[in-house]
């Protein structure tokens, strides 16, 4: 069959492959990392810097198309690539979605409502800032930070204590985002085709512990209009960006279940890991089907379900896990359980019938 290259080795990645190689795609990774999560069931591993020339070049040499597994693809690799070969999700996406100040000016262009932010970019600046928000926010950097990273939580801040932090969050820009007391938070996994059609999951609800998601349950506690509405931003998301392939976007539930965009990822999403054991077509079939050309997949669960990160130590928990009716248990081959790395994850399913 022919190849699809994928950048970045990860989870995602290794998820990814599985999939392609279901629908008889052969697969190659470019990651520096050897022995990478994704590698170890690829056909192929690119050993190289994400933007390494000659290793961009023999990707898109080997490939039929090249998609990512992350959003942190230097959007110059990207482009490179795609004067090769076609890259899926668009570069765009990469671009609008690596920085949260750009991000959130692109929602917010297309009627999805945000938390609101100004851009910091410097001591002085977060103190304009923060008195512009009553003295409450969350700082970020605007690029990079993933799990809760290089965030700052600020409360009643209104008479000084900000000396320093633009320095110790790396005097790099930030964003200050009001703080959101939201009733939950949910995320829809969404794909767009190549001929156009879109086709969305049905929102998880997230629960984050210390900034990691550590579960999404679905369906999430939400009204039907709720539901509907984060379905459609997501899709008008993908029809402005001319998306092909998964898209993740988290949304935070205010307590008159109105909705606030918090974030988009151009790539299959940890919350939407419960489809590959309660859907037909899970959010990785689906997007190789986008990137491949071949037709989405139907979206519907077969039930509902509740999937749980196993992050550090919890990977011990697999003999337990496996032995328990109705759950899926989906480990990433990572030799080392660090505190906060995600090992793996696993989904129960409820109301399963009985024979
Ligand atoms: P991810 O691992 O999902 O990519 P991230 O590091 O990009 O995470 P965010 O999703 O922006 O970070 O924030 C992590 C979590 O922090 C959110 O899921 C939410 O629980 C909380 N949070 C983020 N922004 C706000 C906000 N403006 N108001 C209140 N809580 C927030
Ligand atoms: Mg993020
Ligand atoms: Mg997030």
């Amino acid at each position: 069959g022919s190849t699809i290259g994928i950048v970045g080795g990860g989870q995602l990645g290794r998820m990814l492959a599985m999939a392609a190689a279901r629908l008889g795609y052969r697969i190659a990774v470019l990651e520096p990392q050897e022995d990478c999560p994704a590698a170890q069931v690829a056909n192929r591993q690119i050993v190289a810097a994400y933007d390494d020339p000659a290793a961009l070049a023999e990707l898109a040499s080997i490939s039929a198309v090249v998609t990512y597994e992350f959003e942190n693809v230097p959007v110059e690799a990207a482009e490179a690539l795609a004067a090769r070969v076609p890259v899926l999700p668009p570069p765009r996406a990469l671009e609008v979605s690596q920085d949260r100040l750009v991000e959130k000016q692109f929602l917010n262009g297309i009627d999805i409502a945000t938390a609101p932010f100004l851009a910091v970019d410097g001591d002085a600046g977060l103190a304009s800032a923060l008195q512009a928000f009553g003295g409450s926010g969350v700082l970020k950097t605007r690029r990079m930070g993933y799990d809760g990273k290089g965030q700052r939580v600020f409360r009643n801040m209104l008479t000084g204590g900000y000396a320093g932090v633009f320095e110790a969050m790396g005097s790099v820009p930030l964003i200050l985002e009001g703080l959101i007391s939201f009733e939950r938070e949910i995320s829809v996994i969404g794909a767009r085709g190549a001929d156009g059609k879109v086709k969305t999951y049905a929102p998880a609800e997230n629960v984050h512990r210390d900034g990691i998601l550590r579960s999404s349950t679905v369906p999430a506690a939400i009204a039907p209009v709720t539901a509907t509405a984060a379905r459609d931003a997501t899709a008008a998301i993908l029809e402005a960006l001319g998306y092909v392939g998964v898209i993740g976007v988290e949304f935070f539930v205010l307590d008159d279940g109105s909705l606030l965009a918090n974030e988009m990822a151009p790539r299959v999403h940890n919350s939407g890991h419960w489809t590959e054991a309660a859907c037909t077509v899970s959010q990785f079939e689906q997007h190789i089907r986008a990137v491949a050309g071949l037709p989405l997949g139907e979206t519907r669960r077969h039930s509902d379900c509740v999937m749980e990160n196993l992050i550090g130590d919890d990977v011990a928990l697999m003999p337990q896990l496996v032995a328990e009716p109705d759950v899926m248990v989906h480990l990433y081959g990572k030799a080392q359980a660090r505190p906060g790395r995600k090992m793996g994850h696993f989904t129960r399913l409820k109301d399963r019938a009985a024979d």
